[in-house]
């Protein structure tokens, strides 16, 4: 057997062996933290979780995305215009997103957690602050950003549909799975907006056309950053229907380098 045979069996053990722990870690948290009482944040004991998924105390320091944004990307504005220079510039294939949080400080640490710690209980209490925006809109369906299936057998679960299905039952609208990732794209975070999308542009493919055709539909991510991402996604979804909004749970100020 060669070398690199051999390399590829032990990873794939590897990852089995990852697999069983996170089923097992899970179980565990489930038990230990029952999702839905406990601060998204600190863990403390909430009254109304449905309401507000964390603690008076870590409210203070959360940062909201509630300050002027652009009316498409929902990034922070610092002046008056309506629409971010990056929407004015980029094509962008969805219609608008709703994403409660900015991407700093306890926010960066619950996402972190949730998707590196296999905190999958942590996607509730995002879904109930994503849903609180998206409340007046009426969706068709919902669906998410997909991962390649190297990534998932990796990590263990998709976090972009674990919150596509907590948002599918909070807002009693259908998640379904519309796009493939096929290819693994290089790292994104040091890369410019046309470096990404030039990354993405082969990366998803649609599986589920007839589903999609003239639909409303919700695309779901975790963070959102330059946009490359979701309108990578929100691009091949777009020839089959053009109303397509997002939603993710942080957004990230993003600076062109
Ligand atoms: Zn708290
Ligand atoms: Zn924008």
């Amino acid at each position: 057997m060669n070398k690199k045979l051999i390399k590829n069996k032990k990873t794939q053990k590897n990852r089995k062996i990852k697999d069983i722990f996170n089923k097992i870690s899970y179980f565990f948290e489930k038990f230990l933290y029952p999702d839905d009482i406990k601060c998204i944040f600190c863990g403390k004991d909430i009254p109304n979780f449905y309401e507000k998924p964390y603690c008076n105390s870590c409210e203070k320091s959360v940062t909201f995305n509630k300050n002027h944004t652009c009316k498409i990307c929902a990034l922070p504005i610092k002046n008056e215009a309506q629409v971010c220079d990056f929407c004015q510039t980029q094509k962008r294939y969805f219609k608008k997103a709703f994403i409660p949080f900015l991407y700093q400080g306890k926010i960066r640490e619950s996402v972190l957690s949730f998707k590196f710690d296999n905190r999958r209980y942590l996607a509730k209490g995002f879904a109930v602050e994503m849903a609180k925006l998206l409340k007046c809109e009426n969706f068709d369906f919902i669906t998410f950003v997909p991962m390649t299936l190297n990534k998932l057998k990796e990590r263990g679960f998709n976090q972009a549909e674990k919150l596509a299905n907590e948002l599918s039952n909070i807002l009693h609208i259908p998640c379904f799975e519309t796009l493939k990732k096929n290819i693994e794209t290089k790292e994104q975070k040091n890369l410019t907006y046309m470096k990404r999308s030039k990354n993405l542009e082969n990366a998803f493919t649609i599986i589920n056309k007839d589903l999609v055709e003239n639909k409303k539909i919700l695309l779901v991510d975790d963070i959102v950053t330059t946009c490359a991402t979701v309108n990578a996604c929100a691009c091949k979804l777009s020839k089959y229907t053009n109303n397509i909004y997002v939603s993710a749970i942080a957004r990230n100020e993003y600076h062109e380098n």
